[in-house]
């Protein structure tokens, strides 16, 4: 035990300050704040909505954190932001490049686990893919990050952090701001329906003009396909979209995707032509279609899936199947996926077949955060042995 004297008011305000630091901070942080709630925050401090503008400009812009800086604000302001207020960034564990340009973040979260956020460069655009959730609860069976299981939903500041990680270290900040993330697609961990409404905070900071201002077109939320949710999100925004098929019948959809036991393909292709309908411009879907060899390569289900998809505008993706350890799947040899494309093409499809990149800092889908999770797991048991020897001490 600590001993100190009454007198010794140093010592009680260092205690004082470590005690603090333990308990959660109350603050609003101001990072995850989507416009609309950003004026509430504002409007309850009694200032003017223009505020949300200035400080959208200060967070997401420029990329400042203390308010002591943010010099378009008076001196009291300041003073009143910093006594309600933070703006708290994600901790940065790993930053890698890989040959080919492409990038990946690894980002600890409250909590202790991770997240990864993928940059893309291409010669016409830059393309982040962001994570929506820690783990995915639907469990498709070729999928690494299902077969971790759910953790926990991203908070608005965590999704919108991993924009703000990319964009502070790829964009040149300031008025003559050079963009290199053209695009964002919901493509990393989780399933962004599932976290629907701090998704929709986070798109709506994506495409704001104060903020990222991305074009709608840029920003895409891709689902496995959880029909309400495509309704409700169709009524709210529109962004683009894309829905992973994966499989041109029921039977096997079921198993790829046990979320189609639930909501099977036909009812996922008229909501996918439902959300198409209630946008302004005509755009097409994004398909998403992961191949895997003899499982869902043949000819016979590139002729299913054209049969699917014969009404619905649309251009397919194929993703040859990214291997990690005991998944049970395989890569189909690039013969056969462009065997697949071509089929698709004589059936008058739009089709892309996604390059791998980023081999080289494991740069695909849920490989890196296993590494890490790994470690962290093992600091942690490293921590409670020695806990239990201090304790033994005593
Ligand atoms: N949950 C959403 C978005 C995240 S997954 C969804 O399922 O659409 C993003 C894409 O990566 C999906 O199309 C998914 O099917 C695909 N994917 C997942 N694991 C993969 C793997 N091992 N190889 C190739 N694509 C994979
Ligand atoms: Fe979740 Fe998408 Fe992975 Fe399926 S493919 S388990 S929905 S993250």
């Amino acid at each position: 035990m600590t001993d100190i004297q009454a007198t010794d008011f140093e010592a009680l305000d260092r205690l004082e300050a470590e005690e603090k630091a333990k308990t959660p901070s109350k603050k609003v942080n101001l990072l995850g704040l989507s416009p609309k709630k950003m004026d509430e925050f504002f409007e309850g401090l009694g200032e003017k909505k223009f505020r949300t503008q200035q400080m959208l400009k200060w967070i997401h812009q420029i990329g400042e954190s203390d308010f002591d800086k943010m010099t378009n604000m008076s001196k009291a302001m300041r003073t009143k932001l910093a006594e309600v207020a933070e703006i708290s960034l994600p901790e940065i564990v790993m930053d890698k490049t890989s040959v080919d340009g492409t990038r990946k973040w690894v980002m600890k979260m409250p909590g202790g686990s991770s997240i990864e956020t993928v940059y893309i460069p291409e010669k016409e655009r830059g393309t982040l893919c962001i994570s929506s959730q820690i783990g995915c609860a639907l469990d498709c069976s070729f999928c690494s990050t299902g077969k971790q299981g759910f953790n926990r939903d991203l908070s608005v500041a965590e999704i919108i952090g991993q924009l703000f990680v990319a964009s502070q270290s790829l964009d040149t900040p300031g008025e003559k701001r050079v963009r290199r993330i053209t695009n964002v697609v919901m493509m990393g961990m989780g399933e962004p329906l599932l976290n629907f409404d701090n998704v929709v905070d986070s798109m709506e900071l994506m495409l704001n003009d104060f903020a990222y201002s991305l074009s709608k077109r840029r920003v895409t939320l891709s689902t496995s396909g959880v029909v309400p949710m495509m309704d409700k999100l169709g009524d709210l925004a529109d962004v683009s979209l894309a829905v992973s098929l994966h499989a041109g019948n029921d039977k096997l959809r079921d198993v790829l995707v046990p979320i189609n036991k639930k909501y099977p393909i036909k009812e996922l292709i008229a909501a996918t032509n439902r959300y198409l309908a209630k946008l302004p411009d005509r755009r097409k879907a994004t398909i998403e279609y992961t191949m895997m060899k003899d499982v869902n390569d043949s000819t016979q289900d590139a002729e299913e899936i054209a049969e699917v998809l014969k009404n619905t505008p649309c251009k397919i993706n194929l993703i040859p199947f990214n291997p990690f350890p005991n998944s049970g799947y395989e890569r189909p040899s690039n013969n056969r996926v462009y065997r697949f494309r071509d089929l698709l093409h004589e059936r008058g499809f739009i089709v892309t077949i996604r390059s791998t990149r980023g081999d080289d800092i494991d740069a695909a889908c849920g490989q890196l955060v296993g590494q890490v999770e790994d470690r962290t797991r093992r600091q942690q048991k490293y921590i409670e042995l020695h806990q239990v020897n201090d304790s033994d001490a005593v």
